[in-house]
C-alpha cells in the first residue's frame, strides 16, 4: 500500500462557535465531514432557545448521514453586568462626567448623561476610585461618587457606546449568583436537546462549578460535563480548586484580558495549562487565536505563532469565535488550524508539562506504560478498548509524543466526549464477547481508513481473558499483511 496516502489525524481539537456564518447545513457539512472539527459551542449571549434547538438538531442530523458525532458545548453566560438600551450611540468625552443609574428610569436632573445597568446590587459592590471598563475594556471610566440610585463616573478613555455593552469591574468580586435564572433556562433546553459540554462563563470558585453540577443531577443529566470558563481575578486565585472540580477548563482570553493586566496573560494561559496537564484535566485555549481572519483569508504571522504556542503547551483544544460566527473565512481558519496543529506536531518542541502527572491509581499506572511503550518503539498508534472513554481519556492526559490515540467504544456519548481530549480519535463499534475479536475488527478498520499500514507497530490498551479473569493488558503488536 502507498504509505503516502496515510491519514494523520490533527492531534489538536478544534471548537467552533456557531454563528450566521457557519450555522447553514452546506457549511456545517463542510466543517463536520471535511475539516472535521471536534466541537461546536453555542455562546448564549447571543443565541435564543429556537436557536439552539435548530442549529442542535441541524447537527444531529449531518453526524447521521456523516456517521461522525461531535460534542454540542453549551456557553452559559453565569454573572454578566450589561448595560442597558439607549437610543442612540453616545459619544462618551475624556473627562466628561456620566452615570450608571441602577434603578431603571432614574431621572437626572443636571446635564450628566447615564445609562442603564441590568444589575441593582452594583452600587454596594463598587467603591469611589474603582475602574469601570465598557464594551471589551475600549472605554475606561473612574468612579468618583455613588448612592443608593446612581454611580457618577469620569470617563478616561472615551469611545462610543451603544445598547447592552458588557461591563468589567477589574479585581471587584460581584456578588452575582454563579448561576442566574437565565442561565437555568438556557441549560434546560440544553438538557432537552442532548448538549454533551457546558461551559460556565466567569466561573470564580470551585462552589459555582458544583451549583451548575447539582442542576444537572437534579434534572437528570448526570453524564453532561462541565468546563469552568476563567476570565477573572478570582478565578485565577482558585484555579486549581477549579481545574479540580470542572471537568475541563476554558482560558477565556477575552475577558480575562480586560480583567487583568494584558502583559499578564501569556503567564496565565501557560500556568493554565500546566495546572490543568499536572491534574490530567483537558483544556481550551479561546479568543482571537485567527482574529484577522474574521476579514482575511490568510492569517498574521503573529497569530501563528500564538496557535503554535498552545500547541507546544499541548493544550487539548483551541477556540474559534468571531472567525466562525460572524468570518467571511471560516473553513480557512479550521484548515490553518490543522496546518499549524500538524507542523508543530511533526517539527515543534513540546513543553512536557504532562511529565507532572501524578500516577495515583494502577490504571494510570498502565496508561504511563502504554505511552513508554509507544514513545519508545515509534509506535504509529494507541488502541484503546473503552466503554466510559476514561482509558482513553488516561491514555491522552499522558501525551504521547507521536503517537495517535484510537479509542473505540460501544457508546455514542462517549465518542462525544472523548473529542474534548488531546490526540484521541474515537470510533463507535459493538464489541465482541471475544476481547481478540474487537481488537481484529478495529485494526481492519483503521487499516481500511488508511489511518494504519501493514509492518506499522501499535500499542494495544485493552482487557484480555487470564484464566478465568478479566485483565486490563498493554501489548505491543505489529499491524499484519492481510
Ligand atoms: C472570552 O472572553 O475569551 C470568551 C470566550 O468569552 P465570550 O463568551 O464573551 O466569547
Amino acid at each position: 500500500m502507498n504509505q503516502e496516502s496515510r491519514i494523520s489525524p490533527r492531534r489538536t481539537k478544534v471548537v467552533f462557535t456557531i454563528g450566521p456564518s457557519t450555522d447553514s447545513e452546506e457549511m456545517l457539512e463542510k466543517l463536520m465531514g471535511e475539516h472535521f472539527v471536534d466541537i461546536c459551542r453555542i455562546n448564549m449571549a447571543h443565541a435564543d432557545h429556537d436557536y439552539v434547538r435548530k442549529v442542535c438538531r441541524r447537527i444531529r442530523s449531518i453526524e447521521q448521514k456523516q456517521s461522525r458525532p461531535i460534542s454540542i458545548m453549551m456557553d452559559v453566560k453565569g454573572p454578566e453586568i450589561r448595560t442597558g438600551d439607549v437610543d442612540h450611540p453616545i459619544e462618551l468625552k475624556q473627562g466628561e462626567v456620566f452615570d450608571f443609574t441602577i434603578k431603571p428610569g432614574v431621572e437626572n436632573s443636571e446635564e450628566i448623561r447615564s445609562v442603564d445597568v441590568n444589575y441593582s446590587n452594583l452600587v454596594n459592590d463598587i467603591d469611589v476610585g474603582s475602574v469601570v471598563l465598557v464594551d471589551n475594556g475600549l472605554i475606561r471610566l473612574e468612579v468618583l461618587e455613588k448612592d443608593a440610585a446612581r454611580i457618577r463616573c469620569k470617563v478616561i478613555i472615551p469611545g462610543e457606546l451603544t445598547s447592552r455593552r458588557h461591563i468589567n469591574l477589574p479585581g471587584i468580586k460581584v456578588n452575582l449568583p454563579a448561576l442566574t435564572e437565565k442561565d437555568k433556562r438556557d441549560t434546560l433546553v440544553g438538557i432537552e436537546e442532548g448538549i454533551d459540554l457546558f461551559a460556565l462563563s466567569f466561573a470564580r470558585e470551585e462552589n459555582d462549578i458544583k451549583l451548575l453540577r447539582d442542576f444537572l443531577d437534579e434534572n437528570d443529566r448526570h453524564n453532561a460535563r462541565i468546563i469552568a470558563k476563567i476570565e477573572d481575578q478570582s478565578a485565577i486565585s482558585n484555579l486549581e480548586a477549579i481545574i479540580q472540580e470542572a471537568d475541563g477548563l476554558m482560558v477565556a482570553r477575552g475577558d480575562l484580558g480586560i480583567e487583568c493586566p494584558f502583559e499578564t496573560l501569556p503567564i496565565i494561559q501557560h500556568n493554565a495549562v500546566r495546572s490543568c496537564l499536572s491534574l490530567g484535566k483537558p483544556v481550551i485555549i479561546a479568543t482571537h487565536m485567527l482574529e484577522s481572519m474574521i476579514s482575511s483569508p490568510m492569517p498574521t504571522r503573529a497569530e501563528v505563532s500564538d496557535v503554535a504556542i498552545a500547541i507546544e503547551e499541548e493544550a487539548d483544544c483551541v477556540m474559534l469565535s468571531g472567525e466562525t460566527t460572524i468570518g467571511k473565512y471560516p473553513l480557512e481558519c479550521v484548515s490553518a488550524l490543522t496546518k499549524i496543529s500538524k507542523a508543530i506536531d511533526r517539527h515543534g518542541k513540546k513543553f512536557g508539562f504532562a511529565e507532572n502527572l501524578e500516577l495515583s491509581s494502577d490504571k494510570a499506572r498502565i496508561q504511563h506504560s502504554a505511552v513508554i511503550m509507544a514513545n519508545a518503539s515509534d509506535a504509529v498508534a494507541i488502541l484503546c478498548f473503552t466503554r466510559s472513554g476514561s482509558m482513553a481519556r488516561g491514555v491522552s492526559a499522558q501525551r504521547p509524543r507521536t503517537s495517535a490515540i484510537f479509542a473505540f467504544t460501544n457508546s455514542e456519548n462517549t465518542v462525544r466526549q472523548l473529542r474534548l481530549h488531546h490526540g484521541v480519535v474515537p470510533f463507535q463499534m459493538i464489541f465482541c464477547t471475544e476481547p481478540e475479536a474487537t481488537v481484529a475488527r478495529a485494526m481492519k478498520e483503521l487499516v481500511t481508513r488508511r489511518y494504519l499500514f501493514p509492518g506499522d507497530k501499535i500499542v494495544l490498551v485493552s482487557d484480555i481473558l487470564a484464566s478465568d479473569r478479566v485483565i486490563d493488558s498493554v501489548q505491543l503488536r505489529t499491524v499484519d499483511d492481510e
